[in-house]
């Protein structure tokens, strides 16, 4: 069916931003029509352009969107929202000066969560995502990446992958809904160490899920006393060989080499990155692999931001993502974050919205998208208010609604 809309006050293509990769974007890249009118059937859009000279036969068809303002819907490219129970008393622990150390002593930490997910029944957790999916898209974030990693036994794993291919299905094309295998998370106690709990439990999994084709990426958590670059490389072969692709918690608590080992294998994204070295820096820049920075964990966990402007000046794609989790950043607001982040990590308009939008689809490997282009996908996030500024400038502020 088709679908016009007319004197929408902000159409915010980002039609140069996209012509460009993604890449040292300047303000007017977000390639805004004012007074502009858009037009699409269920899958694609067909036109484009200021409301004066919408072809005729779709002008029947048109409705009013004054005081409205259109974007590419907004990509959350990394969470974990799939966890049982919560972390507010080692939150509230932590700001009253308690280590990590002395956390973990406590049982908090992510075995605590990890214990959490275990002990819920399928049913509650696919309810409790569910609820987080419908907040997440309350706010116009139309796709959502989802993590499992919270198992971290094999039935577990298998069953959250399963769960998340379960909450795509019943999602469909109302918010695109993005599976990745992340049971290289951590290494549960009852392993000697990474790599016999990746070849015991990891590989086998992966092999086991990979036949049924619910799998969109594998990631893993690379990372001084986590999994180490040989567990990196045996994965990400293994993953290659499968066809599917890989993403990296990379250069999060330590420069290791992440970026490096994300380029060799051509990731969708490397993410965190608050450690990433010059040399990092300039690799990912001639790679395809999108920078994903998680800022709302520097702020919930009181350190500093990423080298932002340091891998944009260098012509790195960057996006940003939540990283909605209980442990390191319990905010499931992406908007808010981004709006937060940009003043900080000194984003002009069109790197924070492309951070969010075409680079975040780019993290997901989703190439139509990110764009309102003609024969790209036709998926938008609507806000009602006069222009685009206003949005991230009411920081926290939702002006997302369904489009009509
Ligand atoms: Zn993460």
């Amino acid at each position: 069916m088709l679908k016009a809309y007319t004197d929408i006050n902000e159409i915010v293509t980002m039609k140069a931003a996209y012509h460009k990769d993604g890449r040292r974007l300047i303000p007017d890249d977000l390639s805004i029509i004012r007074n502009g009118a858009i037009v699409f059937d269920e899958t694609k859009i067909l036109w484009v352009g200021d409301t004066d000279r919408i072809p005729a036969q779709y002008r029947p068809l048109a409705k009013n969107l004054k005081g409205h303002v259109l974007t590419p819907e907004i990509v959350d490219s990394h969470t974990h929202l799939i966890f049982g129970g919560d972390r507010a008393q080692e939150y509230a622990d932590r700001l009253n000066g308690a280590s990590y150390e002395e956390i973990a002593k406590r049982g908090g930490g992510i075995l605590y969560t990890m214990q959490m997910t275990n002990e819920a029944s399928l049913e509650d957790l696919f309810s409790i995502s569910c609820e987080r999916i419908e907040r997440l898209h309350s706010y116009g974030v139309g796709s959502i990446e989802i993590k499992s990693g919270y198992g971290l036994n094999f039935e577990r794993e298998f069953e959250l992958s399963m769960l998340i291919d379960r909450l795509k299905k019943k999602y469909r094309t109302r918010v695109r809904i993005f599976n990745t295998f992340l049971a290289a998370h951590d290494v549960p106690k009852d392993f000697l160490n990474s790599s016999t709990y990746l070849q015991e439990v990891v590989l086998p999994l992966l092999v086991k899920l990979a036949p049924l084709r619910i799998i969109d990426a594998v990631d893993i958590f690379h990372e001084k006393n986590y999994f180490g670059p040989d567990d990196v490389h045996l994965l990400f072969t293994r993953s290659s060989e499968l066809g599917i692709p890989c993403k990296i918690h990379a250069d999060e608590l330590n420069e290791n080499g992440g970026a490096k080992l994300a380029a060799e294998f051509n990731a969708l994204s490397a993410d965190h990155l608050l450690k990433i070295s010059d040399e990092g820096i300039e690799i990912l820049a001639k790679s395809p692999t999108v920078a994903t920075l998680l800022p709302g964990t520097a702020f919930f966990l009181g350190k500093p931001l990423a080298r932002a402007r340091a891998m944009l000046d260098a012509g790195v794609k960057v996006a940003l993502a939540s990283d909605f989790n209980p442990g390191s950043c319990h905010c499931d607001n992406l908007l808010l974050v981004a709006s937060m982040a940009a003043s900080q990590l000194k984003l002009n308009q069109a790197e924070l919205w492309a951070a969010i939008t075409l680079n975040a689809a780019g993290a997901l490997g989703f190439k139509g998208q990110g764009a309102l282009i003609p024969g790209m996908d036709a998926r938008f996030a609507l806000f009602k208010t006069q222009s685009l500024s206003h949005i991230t400038y009411n920081w926290g502020r939702n002006f997302s609604i369904s489009l009509p």
